[in-house]
């Protein structure tokens, strides 16, 4: 069995650095034999429509400084075409999900864009993309990535389809409100307990609210090797936390889509705890996941 995987090489152009090592960790899920990488359709500028304020929008999709660059990288056409790309592929897991129960999209979720611009590397907010794309469905956002879903949060409270959950180490300016819950967790401050316990605050949101779609960003930068740091999971607790993560959606029979986040190791690293989290999935979805089956999508 392998994981059902959007991945397209327009995702990773070797000009823009952050993103160019996603390829690696394509090469090597592939190798393993571990994913089925489906090149999605990139999203058209009709589809953006919403999502960002207007100005910001036709800036970055145009290359207009400063705000094209406004997330952090040099705007560039390739920056711009790796963004529609990974954002067509989140849509696309997005509906295999709701369909087949589970889906991968070997992307960021770029979860620091707000309304106005781009911020921290993430240029157009992927995780409210789907929330504004498939109104009639409910979307909870479980974020575990080392910072906190600051935009994520800020279209929490725009959308009434969209919750979000962030549990991290560097706040980024996450300090939860209307449908956000934010913990922040140092495991060498506060003992992995704090983060179970994060984990299980969600879990009992998840069983209260019985969302359609859970999109889950396994951040690799809250690694204990990783330089930006400070939740600091060693290996074991980084496939502990995925773990958790996934048996709690396999429990409650939620559709869930797995998006990679960021890692700032090195590319092979951060491919490995890549490997880590979808071996994890497989291993959830082949013993325990029921697979579930959503309503019709459009
Ligand atoms: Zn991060």
């Amino acid at each position: 069995m392998r994981l059902h995987t959007c991945y397209s090489s327009a995702y990773a152009p070797p000009c823009v650095p952050t993103l160019a090592r996603l390829a690696i960790a394509a090469r090597e899920l592939d190798r393993l034999n571990l994913v089925d990488l489906h090149e999605p359709t990139a999203l058209s500028a009709a589809e953006l429509t919403g999502l960002h304020e207007e100005t910001y929008l036709s800036a970055f999709l145009l290359g207009r400084e400063p705000l094209a660059s406004s997330q952090g990288i040099a705007w560039s056409p390739q920056l711009r075409d790796a963004t529609l790309a990974m954002l067509g592929g989140q849509l696309e897991a997005a509906r295999h999900a709701l369909r087949h129960g589970l889906a991968m999209n070997l992307a960021r979720g770029f979860h620091h864009a707000v309304w106005a611009r781009g911020s921290g590397f993430c240029p157009l907010n992927g995780l409210a993309l789907v929330a504004l794309r498939l109104p009639q469905h409910r979307i909870f956002v479980i974020d575990c990535d080392e910072h906190g879903g600051n935009g994520t949060e800020e279209y929490a409270a725009r959308l009434p389809n969209l919750h979000a959950a962030s549990i991290f180490g560097t706040r980024f300016g996450c300090m939860g409100g209307p449908r956000s819950l934010a913990r922040e967790v140092r495991v060498p401050r506060d003992g992995f307990q704090a983060y179970r316990a994060a984990l299980r605050d969600i879990a009992n949101l998840l069983a209260e609210q019985r969302p359609d779609l859970v999109l889950y960003q396994a951040g690799a930068d809250c690694h204990v090797d990783d330089p930006k740091s400070r939740v600091r999971l060693t290996t074991r607790r980084f496939v502990e936390r995925d773990l958790q993560v996934l048996r709690m959606l396999r429990s409650l029979d939620l559709p869930t889509v797995i998006i990679a986040a960021g890692g700032y190791q090195s590319a092979a690293a951060v491919a490995q705890l890549n490997i880590a989290t979808v071996r994890c999935a497989l291993h959830v979805q082949r013993k325990e996941w029921p697979f579930a089956r959503g309503p019709a999508v459009p």
